[in-house]
């Protein structure tokens, strides 16, 4: 047979996650290339999914959600940030953030529109961009020699701004760079997307996960970018359930009308009982949410630390669950090489950041580490990393 997948998506094969995943098997080695906690949530979280399920929460929800959680979602964008939103027209479940993603562009992005993404980027915006045929137009996110974070640089968007852009993606806080926005880069952003009419969707899934004195803004609580803004949320990454993809898409109402007119032929639905639980988890969990940022802002100081006795030069990171680390001091030049040899050398597998870029000699010199794991998991890895570098050096 022909290939008989659509062209567009013929570049899209075989994820390297998959792939170092593999390798980290078959090496026995410590992986901190996949971005999930290996710790649960919140046990009333896990008790009450457990309950409604057994008490018989079994059958389709409404396909925009459970009331309960979109009222819980909308107070807590308004106790926040002050953003209010109606929980019947304005709030949306989504089967995890990729599925908000998903309808999203999918409803928003016509055949021929630019996009707008800022890269290194979570890869499931281009396939999605890809698929609803539109073009992606990347703007570089550098890490800035005097903070020592990513950022980009303002000429650089506008630049990229051309008649037929449509809108502009945002991922704050950031996977990969551990970037989180501030207000005045935000600001930035808003500026473009109101002199040129844009529409912007915000990954907002680590807006919980932020370190030291940064919060996480939403662009849509900056002046004139409520009415233009669909912002993506999760409960994975707010309560380390990576595995119950339940998300939520908040916005104007003509925005979540649109998601809403194409997720109900993707899922329809997502999982109730869940649903449910998580309503109440979100009212009653803000201390766990807590201790969980102060737990990964310490894993982060670890793997930071570590990573840097090995002999990386590692990156600031502001939030998230990911440190992004230069190879070059080591004498390495090429993440991908460095990353399929790193399993077998050393005992622990990393994700090489060039995947994550369309310009990829961007990210040529970069390894995206996860340190959302076990204290004893990150000091195996460290440990092992400092013997690879004794032994290499
Ligand atoms: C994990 C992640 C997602 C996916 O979230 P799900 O709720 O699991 O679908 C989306 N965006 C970013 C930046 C992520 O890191």
């Amino acid at each position: 047979m022909e290939e008989p997948l659509i062209e567009r998506m013929r570049v899209y094969g075989e994820t390297i996650f998959a792939e170092m995943t593999r390798l980290a098997v078959e090496t026995e080695s410590v992986n901190l290339g996949q971005g999930f906690p290996d710790t649960d949530g919140p046990r009333s979280l896990l008790e009450n999914a457990s309950r409604h399920i057994l008490e018989g929460v079994n059958q389709y929800p409404p396909g925009p959600g459970r009331p309960e959680l979109r009222r819980a979602v909308s107070r807590y964008r308004s106790r926040h940030y002050g953003l209010d939103f109606d929980p019947d027209s304005e709030v949306y479940v989504t089967v995890g953030a990729t599925a908000g993603i998903a309808a999203s562009l999918l409803s928003l992005v016509e055949r021929g529109d630019e996009v707008i993404v800022f890269e290194p980027m979570y890869d499931s915006y281009a396939a999605m961009i890809s698929l609803a045929g539109g073009e992606r137009r990347p703007v570089a996110l550098r890490r800035d020699p005097e903070s020592g974070r990513f950022t980009f640089d303002p000429a650089e968007l506008r630049a990229a701004v051309t008649p037929r852009t449509r809108l502009v993606m945002v991922n704050t806080p950031h996977n990969p760079t551990g970037t989180v926005f501030t207000s005045a880069e935000l600001e930035e952003i808003a500026a473009v997307c109101r002199e040129h009419d844009l529409i912007a969707v915000t990954d907002e899934v680590y807006e919980f996960l932020t370190f030291d004195d940064r919060r996480h803004v939403p662009l849509a609580s900056l002046p004139g970018m409520r009415e233009r803004t669909l912002s993506i949320s999760s409960v994975g990454k707010m309560f380390a359930v990576t595995a119950w993809k339940t998300g939520w898409v908040t916005g104007p109402e003509p925005l979540v009308r649109a998601v809403r007119t194409v997720n109900q032929f993707l899922t329809f639905s997502a999982n109730g009982a869940l649903q449910l639980a998580i309503a109440d988890a979100i009212e009653g969990e803000g201390e766990w949410i807590e201790a969980q940022r102060l737990s990964l802002q310490g894993k982060r100081d670890r793997l930071a630390e570590g990573l840097g006795d090995a002999g990386f030069d590692v990156n600031v990171c502001e939030g998230t669950y990911f440190l992004m680390a230069d190879i070059r001091p080591l004498g390495y030049r090429d993440g991908e090489d460095l990353a399929r040899a790193l399993p077998a050398a050393a005992g622990v597998a990393a994700v090489p950041a060039k995947v994550f870029y369309d310009h990829q000699d961007e990210g040529r010199h970069l390894l995206r580490f996860a340190f959302c794991k076990k204290d004893e998991v990150l000091d195996e890895a460290v440990a092992r990393l400092r013997r690879w570098h004794r032994d290499a050096g």
